[in-house]
């Protein structure tokens, strides 16, 4: 990690984690920590878990995994320009889905209904949950007992009234301070992953049309590059070639815009990066232009008919197999029925959360088919 702000998080000088340990002899500690999340039981489930499609629909669609995957390859590219952790952005991004619910938005709405009055059900919150408290693999603490520096990139956004209750990471959401640059730039290459892998999956699926987006002006721009530059393109070619250069455009023009930021700012530490107004953002025209980008993919993609169906069929599911534990919690999984005596809607909603999309399918075969075998 050669030419390390001064601002950068610093693994040597971090606030620590909530169980002391010894340092390890080989790796930081933001490398340690991404190492945990890596081996963790919730990043292997990532494979099948999905963000706007159910998994089983075909293989033409990203997974949590190669979506985190994305994002800590874009976030990485980020730190290293901006001469911020590599290590740390990393382990954000590795970490920053782990709390998502089987079949994406439309599983975390259902759950968060079905929990309304028990708090209900975040999936920022849910990951933050899962390195904090749900993962049991060390003999000396539930969780993966990360640094404070992963564990604040990991909560990226949270009500006055959860942080209450969230003690260290949560303070900055009641005091208004600003987290590291290192998770606010990771916050950024996660929107810049999805938005464009969106497209990317959109397009192949046929759910959208290139004519559609001749419409968003960051697609046309940079598709009439490439038309300019290769007349006789491949409609595969074209959409990857577009779609490059839109990430290009976004990952630059955040890189400079931030750069520019901290220029004005001249931050001397991490203590003054928290105290300032957050320095990681777009140029006031590209952040415009990925508004639009937003807004066609929403009204287009994530409402298109089809995925709606999906949407539907993901919201059943997940009402139902709440209602069913809900309704007789010795239907749950030994261990979860002891955290249920305690907390029977969190031990439910932990057991739903946990689920991947074809296990959670499967699940409400099992309590719901006659025929089907347990
Ligand atoms: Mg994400």
């Amino acid at each position: 990690m050669n030419n390390l702000a001064p601002y950068a998080a610093n693994p040597a000088l971090s606030i620590g984690r909530q169980f002391n340990e010894p340092p390890s002899s080989t790796r930081n500690a933001f490398q340690r920590d991404r190492d945990r999340i890596i081996h963790s039981t919730a990043f292997r489930r990532l494979e099948y878990k999905t963000q706007v499609f159910v998994n089983h629909e075909g293989d033409l669609f990203r997974t949590r995994l190669t979506h985190s995957l994305e994002v800590a390859q874009m976030a990485r590219g980020i730190a290293r320009t901006l001469n911020l952790h590599e290590d740390l952005t990393e382990a954000i991004a590795l970490a920053h889905d782990l709390g998502h619910t089987p079949f994406g938005h439309a599983g975390q709405d259902a759950l968060n209904a079905c929990m309304r009055d028990f708090g209900g059900f975040e999936h920022n919150l849910q990951s933050l949950r899962v390195v904090e408290q749900l993962e049991q693999r060390y003999a000396e603490f539930d969780g993966l007992n990360l640094t404070f520096e992963v564990r604040e990139g990991i909560l990226k956004h949270c009500s006055i009234k959860n942080a209450k209750q969230l003690g260290d990471v949560g303070q900055r959401f009641i005091d208004k301070t600003s987290p590291s640059l290192e998770a606010q730039l990771t916050n950024y290459a996660d929107e810049i992953a999805y938005n464009n892998h969106d497209i990317d999956d959109g397009l192949r699926s046929g759910l959208i049309t290139i004519e559609q987006l001749s419409k968003v002006e960051l697609f046309a721009q940079n598709l009439a590059e490439v038309k300019t530059k290769y007349p006789k393109l491949e409609q595969k070619r074209l959409i990857h070639e577009t779609v490059r250069r839109m990430i290009n455009t976004l990952v630059v023009d955040l890189c400079t815009q931030s750069a520019h930021n901290i220029a004005q700012h001249q931050p001397q530490s991490i203590a003054d990066i928290r105290q300032l107004p957050p320095l990681v953002n777009f140029s006031d025209e590209i952040a415009a232009q990925n508004q639009k980008l937003k807004q066609f993919l929403r009204k287009n993609l994530y409402h298109h008919y089809k995925v709606n169906r999906m949407s539907a069929k993901a919201t059943r599911i997940v009402r139902e197999l709440f209602a069913v534990f809900f309704e007789n919690t010795g239907l749950l999984p030994n261990e979860f029925q002891t955290y249920a005596e305690i907390d029977k809607p969190r031990a439910v909603a932990d057991y739903i959360a946990g689920m991947t999309d074809r296990y959670a399918i499967r699940e409400h075969r099992k309590l719901f088919t006659v025929e089907e075998y347990l």
